[in-house]
C-alpha cells in the first residue's frame, strides 16, 4: 500500500478500510440532558456563524456521495429534530444521485409530529434512544419529564413507515442496568428493534469508568435468564451492533460493544461535525476543516481531496483499553453519536 493518501476515488485509509457511511452532526444542542453525554447546565453551545448552514451541509454531503463513494447518510447531533432546517436537508439528500439511504438518531421528542412531514421528505429509518420505561427514573436519567414524548414519537415513527424503528440504549450500574429484560418486552412488544450500546468514554463531566460500566457479557446474560436468544445468521459486515435472534426469529436484539468487542477492523464511517470538521472516528483526537476550505471558495475537487486526506490518517483502533488513551476535547453530543 502506497504512504500518500489517494487522489481520487473512494474514502479509503492506510488499512484498506472504505467509509461508506457518513454520520453527519446537525447541532450540538439538545431538549435533554442525559447524565452519560451532557452536564446539567448544557455546555458552552457552538455559535451561530460557526455552523455549517443548510446549503453548506448538503454540499459536503453531495461532495461525499459523487465523489467519495458514500452510501448511507445518518443525521444526528446534539438532538437533530431541534434544526429548523431538517426536512429541507433530508428532502435536498433525497433528491442526489445516486440516492444514499438516509436515517436519523434521535430522543425522539417531537417526532410523532415529524415523522410524516420527514418520511415524505425522503428519511427512510429512525433509531430512537430510550434507556428507561420508568418515568421517574427517566427523569433522571435525561434530567427533563419528558417519557411520554419519547414513546410517542416511537409510535409515531412506526406509524410513518420509518421502519425498522431501532431502539438505543445504554445501560447504567445502579441506574437502570435491572431493566434490560423489560425494554427487550417493550420493543419485542411494539415491533421495535432493541439494541444495547455499551457505555463509552464520551461524556462532557469525564465521569466514565471502565470497571463499572456495564458490559456486553452482563447485558446478555442477563436477557438469557428471560429469553432464548441464538446467533444470528445474517452476515454483520461493517454494522456495530452484534446481533441475536429472539426466540427464534424474526426478532432481533443487538448489542453495540465498543469498549468490550471494539469492531474497529470492520469500521466504515466518517464523521462530519454540526460545525465543518471531518472525523475519522468517534474518538479521534484529530479533526479536518471543510467549514474553512468551503467557505475559502475551494471547490468541490478540493473538498474531496481534503476529506480524503483526512480519512487516510485514521487510525487502526480507538485504544480506549490503551493505558495512553486520551478521551477526545468534544464530547458525544458535540461530535455526533
Ligand atoms: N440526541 C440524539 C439521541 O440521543 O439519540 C442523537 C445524539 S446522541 C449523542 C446519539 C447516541 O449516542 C444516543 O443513542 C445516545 O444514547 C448515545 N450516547 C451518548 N453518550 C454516550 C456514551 N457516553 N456512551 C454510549 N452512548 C452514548
Ligand atoms: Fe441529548 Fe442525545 Fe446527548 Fe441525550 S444522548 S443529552 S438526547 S444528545
Amino acid at each position: 500500500m502506497t504512504v500518500a493518501p489517494p487522489t481520487d476515488g473512494v474514502l479509503v485509509d492506510r488499512y484498506g478500510r472504505v467509509a461508506r457511511d457518513l454520520r453527519v452532526s446537525l447541532t450540538d444542542k439538545c431538549n435533554l440532558r442525559c447524565t452519560y453525554c451532557m452536564p446539567a447546565e448544557g455546555l458552552p453551545w457552538l455559535a451561530g456563524p460557526e455552523l455549517l448552514d443548510d446549503d453548506e451541509i448538503v454540499r459536503l454531503i453531495r461532495v461525499a456521495v459523487h465523489q467519495l463513494g458514500v452510501t448511507e447518510v445518518r443525521f444526528t447531533g446534539g438532538e437533530p429534530l431541534i434544526r429548523p432546517g431538517l426536512v429541507g436537508i433530508v428532502s435536498a439528500v433525497a433528491a442526489l444521485q445516486p440516492r444514499p439511504r438516509i436515517s436519523l438518531t434521535t430522543n425522539g421528542i417531537g417526532l410523532d409530529r415529524l415523522a410524516p412531514t420527514l418520511r415524505t421528505a425522503g428519511l427512510d429509518r429512525v433509531n430512537v434512544s430510550l434507556d428507561t420505561l420508568d418515568a421517574e427514573r427517566f427523569t433522571r436519567l435525561t434530567r427533563r419529564p419528558r417519557l411520554a414524548d419519547v414513546l410517542a414519537g416511537l409510535a409515531g415513527a412506526a406509524a410513518a413507515g420509518l421502519t425498522p424503528v431501532k431502539i438505543n440504549s445504554v445501560l447504567m450500574r445502579g441506574v437502570n442496568d435491572d431493566e434490560a429484560p423489560a425494554l427487550l418486552r417493550f420493543a419485542l412488544a411494539h415491533g421495535y428493534e432493541l439494541r444495547f450500546i455499551e457505555q463509552m468514554p464520551l461524556d462532557a463531566q469525564h465521569g466514565w469508568d471502565r470497571t463499572t460500566m456495564v458490559t456486553a457479557d452482563e447485558i446478555l446474560a442477563a436477557l438469557r435468564a428471560g429469553f432464548d436468544l441464538r446467533p444470528d445468521p445474517v452476515e454483520r459486515g461493517a454494522a456495530p451492533a452484534e446481533t441475536w435472534l429472539v426466540g427464534g426469529g424474526p426478532a432481533r436484539v443487538g448489542v453495540i460493544a465498543s469498549v468490550t468487542r471494539p469492531f474497529c477492523g470492520d469500521c466504515d464511517r466518517t464523521r462530519l461535525t454540526a460545525d465543518g470538521q471531518v472525523r475519522a472516528c468517534l474518538f479521534a483526537t484529530e479533526e479536518s476543516d471543510l467549514r474553512g476550505a468551503l467557505r475559502a471558495g475551494a471547490d468541490d475537487a478540493e473538498l474531496a481531496r481534503r476529506w480524503r486526506t483526512a480519512m487516510w490518517g485514521k487510525r487502526a483502533g480507538h485504544g480506549i483499553d490503551d493505558p495512553t488513551f486520551l478521551q477526545p476535547v468534544r464530547p458525544m453530543s458535540a461530535i455526533g453519536g
